[in-house]
């Protein structure tokens, strides 16, 4: 977190919390191997990043796309999908690598970097 703003957001859900049970907590750990396993962003969705954009690329669903190929290999039918995140200006290959979303990220993201890898992925 790095803003008040981002830290009661993040906080906020504490009001009703509720412990996981057994079963729960076994999953978690599973799907956690898992995907330390396969090397994939750690993007929580959070979208801090997504007003900074100049060139309003859509940062998280992109990263999504991106771990979708690394932990399915789906990546003809993701290819699909991201034209349908992307406009004429805000394909991945637009990316300014002006940082702006990465000040924003609370996973520290090197978010201009992943662009690039997303654009050699999905891009013709
Ligand atoms: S580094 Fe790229 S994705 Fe991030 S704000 Fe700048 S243009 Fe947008
Ligand atoms: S700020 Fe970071 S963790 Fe949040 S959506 Fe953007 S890239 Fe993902």
């Amino acid at each position: 977190m790095s803003s008040l703003d981002q830290m009661r957001d993040n906080v906020g859900f504490m009001k009703s919390f509720q412990p996981l049970g057994e079963s729960e907590r076994k999953t978690l750990a599973q799907v956690s191997r898992i995907l330390s396993r396969a090397n994939v962003i750690p993007c929580t969705n959070c979208k801090y990043c997504k007003s900074a954009c100049p060139k309003s690329i859509s940062i998280p669903d992109l990263l999504r796309l991106y771990n979708d190929h690394v932990i399915y290999g789906t990546t003809q039918m993701l290819r699909r999908s991201y034209r349908f995140y992307v406009g004429k200006d805000s394909r991945a290959s637009d990316c300014l690598h002006c940082g702006a979303c990465e000040s924003r990220c609370p996973q520290r993201i090197k978010i201009s970097d992943q662009m690039t890898r997303i654009a050699e992925l999905f891009e013709p």
